[in-house]
């Protein structure tokens, strides 16, 4: 069965069409154009998106829940749930992301993790009856922190990084890990990198006081990535750069940034994509439980934090945010000159091949699943489409 979309605009997100005709096939993109050159092909539904603009799904490679849901905790239902409340935000693809907790803790949380992952790419090979966002590896943040930059992480929980801890961490996700968060100053640390690149992990410094030629050599052993810029790092000083100085000025690698406006001042959220550019700039949210939830008390992992007037915060410490995506992107451009196109490949393209899916996600293209979003031409999310349906 072929449906056909059709809106005023879409990005991508490298290229914008105008009148834009998306075809998709069995949960996939089969065809792309303009409707002023490809005709509309023959039995086929048509949905008529008017003068919106169709984007490809966010991907938030950083996230710890959302309505409710804490993504360490969460039960199959409770995935679904958040689900739910992810495709209202222009999100079809997302990495629950851990904090650090008890080791054993850690392996059961990663196992329930992959169970969702699991189940969520059966459900897609079923032609993707449930429309929700799907999860679709695990980010580990932590335990390999550095003690100085954990931030809210709990410093009880803070390991040294050795092969065979990374190893049982790897075992329990069952291969689903594609990010480690990891300082690379800690002993051990850079023979992780090299083994978890190896693997196929995105390494990605942070919680870090790296000075910077050890975020040099982290990225020399294997990180290619770095986690929410700015927070959590040594801070940048003009004679002595540290890690930051490595992230913003190395075109060899992508880094993201929390967008809310308080984790980051705007005109340092500026500087930064100016910094990494359109194409190695990547939006994350860092969103915790309470995303979605009135003002109170909400569970990170195994950290109680307070959420009041969308600042989260545990002892005294930023805690995780309450931003979502489809915000993100809007910040973006208010916060610098980027346009919606470039604030949309900030929250799809870059952050799939940061963690190299693009086969699937993060783009308009024949073969890509056929998950995107629907905004207004002010960027608000209208509809969401996971794997063709939902319109
Ligand atoms: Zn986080």
């Amino acid at each position: 069965m072929k449906t056909v979309f059709l809106a005023r605009r879409l990005f991508t997100p490298v290229e914008e069409i105008q009148d834009a005709l998306v075809v998709v096939e069995d949960g996939k993109v089969s065809e792309l154009g303009s409707r002023s050159r490809s005709p509309l092909p023959s039995h086929a539904k048509v949905v008529d998106f008017g003068e919106s603009v169709l984007t490809p799904g966010f991907f938030d490679i950083h996230m710890h829940g959302g309505a409710g849901v804490d993504a360490m905790r969460a039960s199959a239902s409770e995935f679904s749930r958040l689900g739910k409340f992810l495709i209202q935000h222009g999100v079809t693809a997302y990495f629950p992301t851990t904090v650090a907790a008890p080791l054993d803790a850690t392996y059961k949380a990663l196992e329930r993790l992959a169970d969702a992952i699991e189940a969520a790419e059966s459900d897609g090979a079923a032609n993707g009856h449930s429309v929700e966002a799907r999860p679709l590896g695990i980010h580990l943040e932590g335990p390999f922190l550095s003690h100085k930059r954990r931030g809210v992480h709990p410093p009880e929980y803070l390991v040294e990084p050795t092969l065979k801890i990374f190893n049982e961490l790897w075992q329990a996700a069952r291969g689903h890990a594609r990010i480690l968060t990891i300082a690379p100053e800690i002993s051990g640390a850079i023979e992780v990198i090299a083994e978890a690149a190896r693997r196929g992990v995105c390494v990605s410094i942070g919680h870090s006081d790296a000075d910077m030629p050890v975020a040099r050599k982290a990225v020399n052993s294997g990180a290619r990535h770095a986690t929410h810029t700015f927070n959590a790092m040594r801070p940048l000083d003009h004679r002595q750069p540290g890690i930051i100085g490595e992230v913003l000025s190395d075109d060899g690698i992508t880094a993201d940034v929390i967008a809310d406006g308080i984790h980051v001042s705007p005109e340092v959220v500026k500087v930064f994509l100016q910094a990494k550019g359109s194409e190695r700039a990547v939006l994350i949210t860092d969103a915790i439980s309470a995303t979605g939830m009135p003002d109170g008390k909400y569970q990170l992992g195994p950290i109680e934090v307070d959420v009041k007037d969308g600042k989260c915060t545990a002892n005294n410490s930023l805690a995780g945010s309450v931003l979502t995506m489809d915000r993100a992107v809007r910040n973006v451009t208010q916060f610098s000159t980027w346009s919606l196109r470039d604030a949309v490949r900030a929250a799809t393209l870059n952050p799939a091949s940061a963690v190299r899916m693009t086969d699937l996600y993060g783009a308009f293209k024949p073969g890509a699943r056929a998950d995107f979003a629907v905004l207004s031409p002010e960027g608000n999310v209208l509809k969401t489409i996971v794997g063709g349906q939902g319109f």
